[in-house]
């Protein structure tokens, strides 16, 4: 038997885990029958692809997750008959945080007990969740295709052991030893099918609960009448605890909010319920199913290069990939859910995605989906200001990205305001502005406080023109030029643009030039290498003078800083 040290960030995860004030323990549940469902949706699909795999399992094989306990043992089981791990992928899976979602609970943990407590609340941390409830966890498990079986054990401190052993099929059973003051409430009949209704009925498979009952025989009137006794025989019961059907195949009308939100949940990784839930059901050319979900906070890994995409592609309820990251443009990366298509072929490869018709058209009608839903929350003032609060980066990034979309995408950002103490939208802007205006104004930095008290803004303000505020410099500054123009108005930066309505011939300034050159000739000389020019200007009103960047200035190292905030 080999001892593991487990990877550092593991071990300060299970440190937590063990000692967790999260009063929410039940999720444990969610997260384990999960990872048996991504377990049997990887065999399914390898069953319709993979010859070898196809002859090594039984005809009849049908994906399905088990649920045992044992109330003298202190103990629950979880079994599934999916893809397995062998033992790369168990020091993989459950001994680093590699790929998986704890990744982000990892990140955004401080090191104080109780928030971070609370932070799994947010996250839901996947299979180390178990350790909320365990003294002691097997995983005992043999990869489809391959022969010999592994066991995992670990108590959940700093090592794992992990040897060979004889597993018959291919799949996963996963033992946990419950702590003594959780034995009692998880190791119970009604409670595991109450967290399974809750959080696990629309999984695709079914969940079997086992256990066995006492069964007291009825008696007919005459023998008990002559007092004979009912025997009682223990019988064992296998029942069927969930729907068992997809949820996103159901009709939108039967379904409830309850019902979305724990399907996101059991999808996601996240706690909380969504901001918005998309369900939408095409028949024509194109038949097709997709189930969208805003999450009420951006994914932590947002702004990653390796963020985990969050739209899974099914193909007539058969798993395909949850790796794809165009299934939907980037700049909806934080999008979750799935799409069903029942035109794909089942061996569809990446490749044949990325130039597939009919992938095409789900996608671009997937955009329009969701930007719909988008302007919808707009409409209510108070909750668009949440979605933007998480998303107005997406957004701006969209409304260079996506051409098509554009106009669409454009009016939904809200922007600061030199007038308004609101957001505002370019529509509203254009709007407001009287009738002689003809471009967008804006001035972008890092500081709000400082941009609002630019001397560059007094000349507008004493015009009664209103600039957009961009404080978001890292994308603001080279995104905005380059969404060209909003409904034929021109961006303009007011610390290059000319200054609006100001009535001088090319005379008039140069004698103002002239009238003022000693003076811009004493100051370049005292600032030196320091500023590329000092120039007279009729941009201000009240302020003297100004500092301006030179146009140009460093444009490729913020666009490689912006490239990276956009991940
Ligand atoms: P996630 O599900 O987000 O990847 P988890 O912590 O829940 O994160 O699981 C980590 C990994 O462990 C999974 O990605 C999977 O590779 C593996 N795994 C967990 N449970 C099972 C299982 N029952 N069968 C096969 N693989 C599993
Ligand atoms: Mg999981």
């Amino acid at each position: 038997m080999a001892k593991h040290q487990f990877q550092t960030e593991v071990g300060q995860l299970l440190q937590l885990m063990t000692h967790s004030l999260y009063s929410n323990k039940e999720i444990f549940i969610r997260e384990l029958v999960s990872n048996a469902s991504d377990a049997i949706d990887k065999l399914n699909y390898l069953k319709l692809t993979d010859e070898t795999i196809k002859a090594a399992l039984p005809q009849d094989w049908a994906g399905q997750v088990n649920i045992t306990f044992d109330e003298e043992d202190k103990s629950l089981t979880i079994i599934d008959n999916g893809i397995g791990m062998n033992e790369d992928d168990l020091i993989a899976s459950i001994g680093t945080i590699a790929k998986s979602g704890t990744k982000s609970f990892v990140e955004a943990m401080t090191g104080d007990a109780k928030k971070d407590s609370n932070l799994i609340g947010q996250f839901g941390v996947g299979f180390y969740s178990v350790f909320m409830v365990a003294s002691h966890v097997d995983v005992i498990s043999k990869k489809a295709g391959e022969d010999t079986g592994y066991k995992w054990s670990s108590d959940g401190t700093g090592e794992f052991e992990l040897a060979p052993c004889i597993k018959e099929s291919s799949g996963t059973v996963i033992y946990i030893k419950l702590k003594d003051e959780e034995a009692e409430e998880f190791a119970s009949k009604e409670r595991i099918k109450n967290i399974v209704g809750k959080y696990s009925n629309h999984i695709a498979y079914p969940i079997f609960l086992s256990y066995k009952e006492e069964v007291t025989e009825t008696l007919s009137e005459e023998d008990e009448k002559a007092g004979k006794e009912a025997k009682k025989t223990i019988e064992d019961r296998n029942e069927k605890i969930n729907e068992a059907t997809a949820l996103w195949m159901q009709p939108k009308s039967k379904l409830k909010d309850e019902e979305y939100n724990a399907f996101y949940k059991s999808i996601s990784h996240d706690s909380t319920d969504p901001m918005a839930t998309i369900h939408t059901k095409a028949e024509g050319v194109n038949e097709y199913t997709t189930l969208f979900y805003i999450p009420a906070v951006a994914p932590m890994d947002m702004y990653r290069a390796d963020y985990e995409p969050g739209v899974k592609l099914y193909v007539k309820r058969v798993f395909i990939t949850d790796s794809e990251k165009e299934l939907l443009p980037t700049y909806l990366r934080f999008v979750k859910g799935i799409i069903d298509s029942e035109d794909l072929p089942l061996n569809v490869s990446r490749e044949i995605l990325q130039e597939n018709r009919v992938m095409a058209n789900i996608k671009q009608a997937s955009v329009k989906k969701v930007l719909n839903e988008i302007k919808k929350m707009s409409k209510d003032e108070e909750k668009y200001a949440l979605f933007i609060e998480q998303y107005n980066r997406a957004l701006k990034e969209g409304a260079y990205q996506d051409f098509t979309n554009k106009e669409a995408l454009l009016e939904l950002i809200r922007f600061k305001s030199s007038k308004a103490e609101k957001m505002t939208s370019l529509k509203a802007y254009k709007e407001a502005a009287d009738s002689e205006q003809k471009a967008i104004y804006y001035i972008v930095g890092e500081n709000e406080n400082v941009l609002r008290n630019s001397p560059l803004l007094e000349a507008y303000k004493k015009n009664d023109i209103e600039v957009l505020i961009l404080d978001d410099k890292e994308i603001d500054e080279i995104i905005t030029p380059m969404y060209g123009a909003y409904q034929e108005w021109e961006f303009k930066d007011i610390t290059s643009a000319e200054a609006p309505k100001v009535e001088q011939t090319e005379e008039e300034k140069k004698e103002v030039e002239e009238k003022f050159e000693d003076i811009t000739k004493k100051i370049k000389e005292i600032l030196g290498e320091s500023v590329s020019d000092v120039r007279v200007t009729n941009r201000l009103s009240e302020s003297p003078s100004c500092v301006v960047k030179d146009a140009g200035d460093a444009q490729m190292a913020q666009m490689a800083q912006m490239m990276k905030a956009m991940g």
